[in-house]
C-alpha cells in the first residue's frame, strides 16, 4: 500500500483544524494552505503556508511539497486542480468527482438525469422569464439556486410566485473563480425534515457509511443533528446508506462524501446537495462513533485502510455554538461538568451568528440527550 505522509489541505477553516486533530493519532503529516495567519486551522497546524488558493503558482507551489491534496472547502477552481492531477498528484477528491460537489447544475444533471437517482425536478433558468415559466409548469412556490458558490443558504431563494422571479437575478450574476455561476431553478420539495449521509472511500473502491443524521437547519444554518435520525426504520437506513455508497462509487470519489436528502412525508427521500469533504452533520462523529469522519477523511485521502464508523452510543445530538459569550473558559468549565457532554471550540473570534464550536451530547434517552446538548450550546451562546 502507497500511503501519503504528507496530507495538504487547502483551506483553513475548523474542518481542517479537526482534521489535523485527527491526523495526530495516524502519524500523518499535514501541510496547510490557509487563507490568513490566524485563521482557525493555522492557529494550530505548524506548516502553514498563507496564500490564495485560487491563484495557480500559490497553488502549485505548495502541492510540490505534498503527497497528497484535500480541501477544507469546495471553492478551488476545477481547472486548476486538473492541472494539478496531470502531474501525477493524488488530488482527493479528484476533480472529476468534486466538481459535482461544486457544480449543483452537474450534480443534478448526473444524479438526477444520468444516475435516475431521487432529485427534485429541475431546470437551469437564464432569466427571469425562464424561472417563471418553470414554476408555471411545477407549481408555486419554487426554489432558485445559484449553480456555484452557495453555502449555509446564500445563493438560495424560494420563489413563492410570478412576481418573485427577478429577485435572483438582481445582483449580476458573478463568475466564480472562473467557473460560470448559472440560475436553477427547482421543485419546491416539502419536506417533513432533512437528513444527510456521510460515506468514506478509498482509492481502490473501500466504502463504509455512517448511520443517517438528522439535520436542522435555520436560515439556511445547520444548527443541530441526532444520529441515527429518530424514527428512520433499518431498511430504510440501509437504503439511505447504500445511496450514498452508490453516488460515491458512480462519481470516483475519494475521501468522505456528504449526501444532504430532504425526506418527505411518505419516507422517500430526495437528494439536496453533495459535500466532498467532512461535514458539518459529522461532527457528532469525533465523540460518538468508534472512528470521526475527519479520520475517515484522511484514511481515505492518504491510502490507509478505512476505520469503523458504528456509533458507539445509542443516540449523539450534536448542536453548533453560533456566536457565544466571550468568556469560554467560564463556559467550557460549566457545561464540563456533565459527563455525557464534549464541547469543541473553533479558535474563531466570536461574531453574532458565526460557527465558533459545538458541542454532541450521547446516551441512550433521546430525550435526555437532545436537551442536554440545546442547554449546552444555550448557555454557551450566552441565551
Ligand atoms: P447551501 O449550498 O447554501 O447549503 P442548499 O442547496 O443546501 O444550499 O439549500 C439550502 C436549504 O434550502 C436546504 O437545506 C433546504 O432547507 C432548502 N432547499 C434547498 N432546495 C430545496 C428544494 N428543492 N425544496 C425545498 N427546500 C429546499
Amino acid at each position: 500500500m502507497n500511503v501519503a505522509h504528507t496530507v495538504g489541505i487547502i483551506g483553513g477553516g475548523q474542518l481542517a483544524r479537526m482534521m489535523y486533530q485527527a491526523s495526530i493519532g495516524l502519524d500523518l503529516n499535514i501541510a496547510l494552505l490557509a487563507e490568513g495567519p490566524d485563521v482557525s486551522a493555522a492557529r494550530v497546524v505548524h506548516d502553514v503556508t498563507v496564500g490564495d488558493y485560487t491563484e495557480a503558482q500559490v497553488v502549485k507551489d505548495f502541492a510540490a511539497t505534498v503527497d497528497a491534496l484535500t480541501f477544507d472547502h469546495e471553492h478551488v477552481p476545477t481547472r486548476l486542480l486538473e492541472e494539478l492531477e496531470v502531474t501525477g498528484l493524488a488530488v482527493r477528491p479528484g476533480s472529476g468527482a468534486l466538481v459535482y460537489a461544486q457544480d449543483k447544475a452537474l450534480m443534478r444533471a448526473k444524479l438526477g438525469g444520468e444516475l435516475g437517482l431521487p432529485s427534485p425536478r429541475w431546470r437551469i433558468c437564464p432569466d427571469a422569464e425562464a424561472l417563471r415559466a418553470f414554476g408555471n409548469e411545477t407549481g408555486w412556490p419554487i426554489i432558485a439556486k445559484e449553480s456555484r458558490g452557495g453555502y449555509d443558504g446564500h445563493g438560495v431563494w424560494r420563489i413563492d410566485g410570478p412576481d418573485d422571479c427577478g429577485e435572483p437575478f438582481q445582483e449580476s450574476l458573478e463568475v466564480s473563480a472562473g467557473e460560470r455561476v448559472e440560475i436553477i431553478g427547482e421543485e419546491f420539495v416539502d419536506f417533513t425534515r432533512e437528513l444527510s449521509v456521510i460515506v468514506a472511500r478509498t482509492p481502490e473502491g473501500e466504502c463504509v457509511s455512517y448511520p443517517v443524521s438528522e439535520t436542522v437547519q435555520e436560515h439556511g444554518i445547520c444548527v443541530e443533528t441526532t444520529t441515527p435520525a429518530p424514527g428512520i426504520g433499518p431498511d430504510r437506513q440501509d437504503e439511505i446508506q447504500r445511496l450514498g455508497r452508490d453516488i460515491a462509487s458512480a462519481l470516483g470519489v475519494v475521501g468522505l462524501l456528504a449526501v444532504e436528502l430532504m425526506e418527505r412525508r411518505d419516507g422517500e427521500v430526495v437528494i439536496n446537495e453533495l459535500a466532498m469533504r467532512p461535514h458539518n452533520t459529522g461532527h457528532w462523529s469525533i465523540d460518538g462513533a468508534v472512528t470521526s469522519q475527519f479520520e475517515n477523511h484522511l484514511r481515505a485521502v492518504s491510502g490507509l485502510p478505512l476505520g469503523d464508523p458504528t456509533a458507539r452510543q445509542p443516540w449523539c445530538t450534536m448542536r453548533n455554538v453560533l456566536g457565544g459569550r466571550p468568556d469560554l473558559t467560564a463556559g467550557i468549565a460549566h457545561v464540563g461538568r456533565d459527563g455525557g457532554l464534549k464541547v469543541h471550540f473553533y479558535g474563531k473570534t466570536m461574531r453574532p451568528g458565526r460557527k465558533v464550536g459545538h458541542v454532541t451530547s450521547y446516551g441512550s434517552d433521546l430525550a435526555d440527550v437532545q436537551a442536554r446538548a440545546r442547554s449546552a450550546a444555550a448557555y454557551l451562546m450566552n441565551e
